[in-house]
């Protein structure tokens, strides 16, 4: 488990983006919860909101690596045309 300190960017729900965004911790409230943060976004300085969260954080990270295999199933779009010699 990575621990947090003021200055690190953690996910936090934003109320007034009402969206999930990067916010910079400005108070640890312990180790691993930080208290206050700071909307990267709209600048705005409010509670940790514990909704924000650093489970789905890890959750969407599950996602993308969940996503990343289909990135290599993707065929290679420099992939040799098919020429065929077929008699006219
Ligand atoms: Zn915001």
């Amino acid at each position: 488990m990575v621990k947090l300190s003021a200055g690190n960017e953690v996910l936090a729900y934003c109320g007034k983006c009402k969206l999930k965004l990067a916010h910079t911790i400005v108070v640890m409230k312990t180790d691993e919860i930080p208290d206050k943060v700071k909307c990267n976004t709209c600048k705005s300085t409010h509670a940790f909101k514990e909704n924000a969260t650093r489970r789905r954080a890890v959750a969407s990270k599950g996602k993308a690596a969940f996503f990343a295999p289909l990135i290599l199933i993707l065929p290679s779009s420099e992939a040799p045309p098919i020429i065929r010699n077929e008699p006219i």
